[in-house]
């Protein structure tokens, strides 16, 4: 059984100039270009281990939450994954016995 097609127009696979992207290529794809906060990028529970994480404590967790009551970042805290999961799971309790607001509903 011979299944070729005697017609030979199906090798249209051939397109001129392979991959040839205009404006291809990234300069240096480095990680962290922009400073724009300017923080330590060092965690501040592992370099202060006197510091705790207690949900009791809402000041302590207030630099960690933004206006709109949501966890802040590490990128911007700069906390290691370590800790920001304990400042979420803080948060998360805080919340929960309404030391720290959901939402913040106040607009102006
Ligand atoms: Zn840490």
């Amino acid at each position: 059984m011979d299944s070729r097609r005697p017609g030979g127009s199906s090798s249209a696979g051939g397109r001129p100039g392979g991959g040839g992207r205009p404006g291809g290529g990234r300069p240096g794809g480095g990680p962290g270009g922009k400073g724009r906060f300017m923080r330590k990028r060092v965690c501040r529970f592992c370099k202060n281990e006197d510091v705790k994480i207690d949900y009791k404590d809402a000041k302590a967790l207030r630099p960690y939450i933004t206006e709109r009551g949501r966890i802040m970042p590490s990128r911007i805290t700069g906390t290691c994954a370590k800790h920001q999961r304990a400042i979420s799971t803080a948060i998360k309790r805080a919340r929960n016995i309404a030391l720290i607001p959901y939402t913040t509903i106040s607009m102006g």
